[in-house]
């Protein structure tokens, strides 16, 4: 055997065994707490099936809240028949409806005109309902999904500082209450983030799907300089997300490190969410289930009970 091939399976066998090291364990106090906490979904659309189907995988899974975004598909049920069904369980997110309305009518370019007639009347009652509670923030606010939207005909990327989500930061801060966004890393996009942060402090601002091709070192950045904001963890487990570079965790390889790290780091700042909707409507039970198996575990219990709903509580104000 040649040297070089020597050096090369020294260094597989050392290299594999740093990996092993650095494989996070699971709590044993931890793994009995993760089949029982009850969970607050910050990422729950409704879709085209009855209010009891929602309600039902709720009650089933022990999701005790849910929302944080609003509506899918062609004939969800009304935000009224869902609060009729689950009470303050159910915290609607504005704008989501009105986003993809626009975009669908006038193409991304639509999206950024606030003079759009679906803006002008959201904007016209928004006040009130976040005032009377009838609806909580704004969200799903897609502003760049170019590279992670499951579909193709959903795909966009605007400007993230523009008229309409101003409005929207503006009104969300005189209610201090919360914005949704789904976005993408890059430059110019963390740089407008980065202003909405500073200009509107009251403002709770949620990252869906814990900011996609976000690295964490930018991540710890951003949550070490902006006590607002916070990311959501819907397709970072492997159920809805295929792609293995893009998971945080799995129930068959548990949590990756570096993931775990940032939860320990900033426990106050990560939450859950489902983010089921067409074609995925049945997957319910099992995004829960991975969220009980495969990264509630690992977490020190008390980060595990922040993550899975006490932050959601604090955040969106949750009441029993
Ligand atoms: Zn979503």
């Amino acid at each position: 055997m040649c040297l070089h091939k020597l050096v090369l399976i020294a260094f597989v066998v050392l290299s594999s065994a740093a990996q092993a090291q650095e494989k996070p364990n699971k709590i044993q106090e931890s793994i009995e707490l993760a089949k029982t906490v009850p969970i607050a979904d910050v990422h729950m659309h409704t879709v085209d099936r009855l209010t009891s189907f929602h309600k039902e995988q709720m009650d089933r899974n022990n999701v005790k809240w849910g929302g944080g975004v609003g509506p899918t598909g062609k004939n969800p049920p009304s935000t009224q028949d869902m609060q009729a069904a689950l009470g303050n369980r159910y915290f609607f997110g504005l704008g989501q409806a009105e986003f993809t309305q626009v975009f669908f009518a006038a193409g991304a370019d639509g999206l950024t005109n606030a003079n759009s007639k679906s803006f002008v009347d959201l904007f016209k009652v928004a006040d009130n309902l976040l005032e009377t509670r009838q609806a909580y923030g704004f969200g799903e606010i897609h502003v760049d999904n170019n590279n992670s939207s499951p579909s193709n005909n959903f795909r966009r990327k605007v400007t993230l500082d523009n008229p309409v989500v101003r409005t929207m930061y503006e009104i969300a801060n005189k209610h201090s209450s919360f914005i949704q966004i789904h976005m993408e890393a890059d430059d110019a996009n963390i740089a407008a983030l980065k202003k909405y942060l500073s200009e509107f402090p009251k403002v709770s601002t949620i990252i869906s799907h814990g900011l996609p091709y976000g690295k964490q070192t930018l991540l710890r950045d951003l949550l070490d300089q902006h006590p607002n904001i916070y990311f959501e963890l819907s397709r970072k487990g492997a159920v809805l997300n295929e792609k293995e570079a893009g998971q945080a965790f799995s129930i068959r390889h548990g949590v990756k490190d570096i993931w775990l790290k940032s939860l320990e780091m900033y426990p106050d700042r990560f939450m859950i969410g489902s983010d089921t909707h067409y074609p995925d409507e049945s997957k319910y039970d099992d995004v829960m289930t991975g969220f009980r198996n495969g990264l509630f575990p690992y977490l020190q219990p008390e980060t595990l009970k922040k993550v899975a709903y006490q932050n959601a509580v604090k955040v969106f104000r949750l009441t029993e």
